[in-house]
C-alpha cells in the first residue's frame, strides 16, 4: 500500500531516547539517568495532585492563570510574560513551529540538548552546531556560525550534558553579537541549582528586548518530571505568537495544581538545593580521585569522561548496570567516552563511587 509521505527532514531525525529506568534481570535499580531530583516532589505538590482526582472530569484552565501568577510571584516576573507548556520540550517544539521552517537554520552548541536539532528538523529547518571550547558554549563560535538564514539560537545555560555554563557577561555578548530579531532561547532548565555569582539565566535580557526568551522547567529541582510542566518568560510579541500555536489546554490540570503547590514549598526547594550543594562537589572529588575526568558542573549531574575512551565508558556502563546503577550513555551527544551521572541520594552516589572504584581496580 502507498504510505503517506512525511514532511522533508522528518525521517532524518534520530528519535530522542529518554533515560532508561529498568534493567532486564535486575530487581533493584537506581535511576540516575534523567537528572531527576533524588528528593522527589514536595509533599505539598503531591497533596495537590491527589486532590485533583475529584476534578478529573473538568478541563484545565487553558490560560494556566493561577500557575502563571504563582511563577510570577516566586520568580519576581510579570505574569503576562509567562507562558506554560507540557514540559519545556514542548516549548522547544512550539518555538521551532513558530519561528523556523524549510531553508532556515537553527543554531546551538556542539554538545547542546538533543531536542534542539530534533525540533528544528521536525519543521524542515537545518540544525547547525557551533564547536565548544573545553566542553563549554563558545560565544565566538556561535557568532561565527550565524548566517542570514539563522532564525533561532538555543543556548542551554547551564548546558546538559556537560554541566558547564557561560557567564552573564558572555550571554550578553552573545545576544548583542547576534542580529536583532534572531530569537535567542536561553534554556535554563538547571538554573535553580547554580550557585555562581557570575551566572545568568537570561531573564534580564528578556526584559530588555523583543527577541530573547528564557525556558524553565518543573522537571528538575521541583521534582515534577512525570507531570510535564515547563514555563517560558518571553516578551509580549513572542507570547502572542506562542499562544497561537500551542494547544488550547496544553498544560494538564494536575500539573497546574502541583506546580502552584511546589512553588509555595520553599523549604523543600532549599533542601533539594542544599543536598546538591553538598553531594555535587563530594561526588566530583571522589570520582576524580579514582582517576576519572569529571567535568566541573553547576547542575545536578556530572559528565564523567573515561581516560580509556569510548570502550572503557561502555565497559563501565555494563559494570554499573550489573549493580542496578543506570547512568546515561552519551554517544548521541558525540561524547561516547563519557557517562552522565545524575546526583542521587548520598547512598546512591556512594554505590556509584564504589562500583566505579571496583571497575577501575579490576580493569
Ligand atoms: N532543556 C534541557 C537543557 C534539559 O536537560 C531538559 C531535560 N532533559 C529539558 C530542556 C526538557 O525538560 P522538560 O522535562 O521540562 O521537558
Amino acid at each position: 500500500m502507498t504510505q503517506p509521505k512525511p514532511q522533508p527532514g522528518i525521517l532524518d531525525i534520530a528519535p530522542y531516547k529518554g533515560g532508561e529506568g529498568a534493567i532486564m534481570g535486575v530487581d533493584r535499580v537506581y535511576k540516575l539517568s534523567s537528572n531527576e531530583s533524588p528528593l522527589g516532589a514536595s509533599p505539598r505538590a503531591k497533596e495537590a495532585y491527589r486532590k485533583l482526582a475529584d476534578e478529573l472530569h473538568r478541563y484545565p484552565d487553558g490560560a494556566a492563570d493561577a500557575l502563571r501568577k504563582g511563577i510570577a510571584r516566586h520568580f519576581g516576573l510579570p505574569a503576562e510574560n509567562i507562558i506554560c507548556s507540557n514540559g519545556s520540550d514542548e516549548m522547544i517544539s512550539l518555538i521551532c513551529a513558530a519561528y523556523c521552517g524549510p531553508g532556515d537554520e537553527v543554531l546551538f552548541s556542539q554538545h547542546g540538548f538533543l531536542m534542539y536539532p530534533i525540533a528544528a528538523m521536525a519543521r524542515g529547518a537545518t540544525p547547525v552546531k557551533a564547536a565548544e571550547k573545553n566542553w563549554t558554549t563558545d560565544v565566538d563560535a556561535l557568532l561565527a556560525a550565524v548566517t542570514p538564514k539563522t532564525k533561532i539560537v538555543f543556548v542551554a545555560n547551564p548546558n546538559n550534558p556537560t554541566g558547564s555554563y557561560i557567564t552573564a557577561a558572555e550571554l550578553r555578548r552573545l545576544r548583542e553579537g547576534l542580529p536583532a530579531g534572531v530569537l535567542l532561547v536561553v534554556d535554563a532548565a538547571y538554573a535553580e541549582y547554580v550557585s555562581r555569582n557570575d551566572y545568568s539565566h537570561g531573564a534580564e535580557l528578556v526584559a530588555e528586548r523583543d527577541d530573547t526568551v528564557m525556558l524553565r522547567t518543573f522537571s528538575k529541582i521541583f521534582g515534577l518530571g512525570a507531570l510535564r510542566l515547563g514555563w517560558t518568560y518571553a516578551p509580549e510579541n513572542v507570547v502572542a505568537v506562542l499562544n497561537r500555536v500551542r494547544g488550547p489546554f496544553n498544560v494538564n490540570a494536575a500539573a497546574q495544581a502541583a506546580g502552584v503547590a511546589a512553588l509555595e514549598d520553599v523549604t523543600w526547594l532549599d533542601r533539594a538545593r542544599s543536598h546538591n550543594d553538598t553531594e555535587l562537589p563530594r561526588v566530583t572529588a571522589a570520582l576524580n580521585a579514582l582517576g576519572l575526568n569529571v567535568l566541573p558542573s553547576v547542575g545536578n549531574f556530572v559528565l564523567i569522561r573515561f581516560p580509556g575512551g569510548a570502550q572503557q565508558a561502555q565497559a563501565a556502563d555494563a559494570a554499573l548496570r550489573k549493580r542496578g546503577l543506570i547512568l546515561r550513555a552519551m554517544g548521541a551527544y558525540g561524547l561516547a567516552e563519557a557517562l552522565r551521572l545524575t546526583i542521587g541520594t548520598a547512598d546512591e552516589n556512594d554505590l556509584v563511587i564504589a562500583a566505579l572504584g571496583d571497575f577501575l581496580n579490576k580493569g
